[in-house]
């Protein structure tokens, strides 16, 4: 999540670059998914991440993690939301990489400057007040990456369902700098 303001530099060959003018962003995308195709040949992959590895992030859009880590098409499972916490809806999807589609590592990834900083959980209060329901899920509001990181690192260790939890890593990208800092886990 970001809360800062948009950046307009970017990729040359982005779709909001090389889009025409008019349309909404989804048709955007859709153009440029056609000269993506274009030039789309089957790689030929089994659906098994080649690295067993997969990492968990947060959405923000700051964050490339193919970029920054040096990732290839059919890699790594990538599961991303809202801080790149570990929810219920993620150990559901680490479970089934681990258990159907083999991978053995996980990398969990929060970053500087991340918009779930700048809220709490009186989030789902005004949610309430707003739309008469409260949301069941929580908003995960932090103010300490490094200790959200080990608390993420502990959700996935203690996990009964998935098969490998001893190769555990957590960091912190930097969006200015560009690079990782490991957080240890809690001991
Ligand atoms: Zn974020």
């Amino acid at each position: 999540m970001s809360t800062s303001a948009h950046s307009p530099a970017g990729p040359a060959s982005s779709a909001a670059d090389a889009a025409p003018s008019g349309g909404s962003v989804t048709d955007r995308l859709v153009e440029a998914n056609t000269r993506y195709a274009d030039k789309f040949s089957d790689p030929g992959m089994d659906a098994r991440p080649v690295l067993r590895v997969a990492v968990v992030a947060c959405m923000d859009a700051r964050l490339d993690l193919h970029g920054a880590l040096g990732l290839e098409l059919g890699d790594c499972h990538t599961i991303r939301n809202a801080g790149g916490v570990v929810t219920d809806d993620v150990i559901r999807s680490l479970t089934i990489s681990q258990r159907a589609l083999g991978t053995r590592s996980v990398i969990l990834i929060h970053h500087t400057n991340c918009g779930l900083e700048s809220l709490t959980e009186d989030f789902r209060q005004e949610l309430e007040r707003e739309v008469g329901q409260r949301p069941v899920w929580a908003v995960e509001a932090y103010s300490d990456a490094d200790q959200d990181v080990r608390q993420s690192m502990q959700r996935v260790r203690t996990s009964p369902f998935l098969l490998h939890t001893d190769d555990i890593r957590g960091f912190v990208f930097d969006v200015t700098t560009g690079l990782l800092r490991e957080i240890q886990p809690a001991s």
